[in-house]
This record gives structure tokens, C-alpha cells and sequence, in this order.
């Protein structure tokens, strides 16, 4: 008993299951189901048709390279029948399939995870160049009066300064009257202390 991979999406056909075609050269081909027949006879190429394991396999979205596949080989050498080594294999089959299945999952889960990373950048874009779709006008007009505002405050803030640069020059120049005074009635002292 043989399980055996259809020529066209290389899906599992199971004794009893599926259709034969021999060429007139002698080549053997297995498909599973009439779809896969069918599309033999329209001479489609597996690989240009999506729903197919060698289109997946090619355009990498499934585990090409892995050690896990060297086990499945076409081994023509007849074996002699020993329950030991049957138990054996099939143990190891089980365990095998399962590192398969692990190693498959991890695989799609990584090329997933890429796709979403790319997505994610791609809609960040989208929105930093079409900003202005998505923000409420109403935000614009709370930016100008807040502006505005700035605006009017620092032109107060100014005439104020102005206001207090003024009073300093007065101050100044009371001081200097002042100190004019002063030595205008210093000189004076001393002219008498000569006189
Ligand atoms: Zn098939």
C-alpha cells in the first residue's frame, strides 16, 4: 500500500481514490480529483494556479527548504517484514509530523508577522499624507485663536517694555539733574573755600 501525491496540487491520494492517466510514452500521472484532472486536460500549468502546492512552494509562501523532507523518499528496495522496526517507524512518524507541522506554522506566523509590520508602516503614511481628511476642522480654528492670542500678548508684553524703558529714561534723567546739582553746588563750595 502506497499513498501517493497528485501530479497537479500534490494532495494525498489514498488507496481506492482519485484517476491514473498513462501518456503514450509511459508516464504516469495521478491526480486526486476531477478538478485536478480536469485541469491536466486544459494543460494548466501547476504552477501558475494558486490553489496548488508547487504555486505556494514557488512563490514562497509555504517551508521550501527543510530537513524535515529529506525523510519522505521513494525507496524501491524491498524491506523484510520485522514488528520491531514497524513499531519504530511509526513512532517516528508520528514525531517527525509533527516537527513538520510546527516548523510549517512557525514559518506562515513569521511571513504573516512581515506582511502586518509592512501594513502598519503603509497606513502610517496614508494618514501623515491625507492629514488633513481625517482632522476636524475645529482644531484648526482653535490653533488660529490660540495664535492670535500669542500674538496680541506679545504685543502687549512690548508696549509695556516700551512703557518701562520710558520710566527708566525719566528716572535717568531726574538722576542726572540731580547729580548736576550736586556738583554744580560742590563747585560752588569749593569757588567760596578759594574765595
Ligand atoms: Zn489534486
Amino acid at each position: 500500500m502506497r499513498i501517493e501525491t497528485c501530479f497537479f496540487c500534490s494532495n494525498k491520494i489514498y488507496p481506492g481514490h482519485g484517476m491514473v492517466f498513462v501518456r503514450n510514452d509511459c508516464k504516469v500521472f495521478r491526480f486526486c480529483r476531477s478538478k485536478c484532472r480536469r485541469a491536466f486536460n486544459k494543460k494548466k500549468n501547476p504552477r501558475k494556479i494558486r490553489w496548488t502546492k508547487a504555486y505556494r512552494k514557488t512563490n514562497a509562501k509555504e517551508l521550501t527548504v527543510d530537513p524535515s523532507f529529506e525523510f519522505e523518499k521513494r525507496r524501491n528496495v524491498p524491506v523484510k517484514y520485522d514488528r520491531e522496526l514497524w513499531n519504530k517507524t511509526i513512532e517516528a512518524v508520528k514525531k517527525i509530523n509533527e516537527i513538520k507541522h510546527r516548523r510549517e506554522c512557525h514559518f506562515v506566523m513569521e511571513r504573516l508577522r512581515k506582511a502586518r509590520e509592512y501594513e502598519i508602516h503603509r497606513d502610517i503614511v496614508d494618514v501623515q499624507k491625507n492629514i488633513s481628511l481625517i482632522r476636524s476642522p475645529a482644531i484648526g480654528l482653535k490653533e488660529r485663536r490660540a495664535k492670535e492670542e500669542a500674538q496680541e500678548s506679545a504685543l502687549l508684553m512690548d508696549v509695556e517694555a516700551e512703557e518701562e524703558e520710558e520710566e527708566i529714561q525719566y528716572v535717568d534723567a531726574r538722576k542726572l539733574e540731580k547729580q548736576l546739582e550736586e556738583s554744580a553746588a560742590l563747585e560752588d563750595d569749593e569757588e567760596m573755600l578759594r574765595a
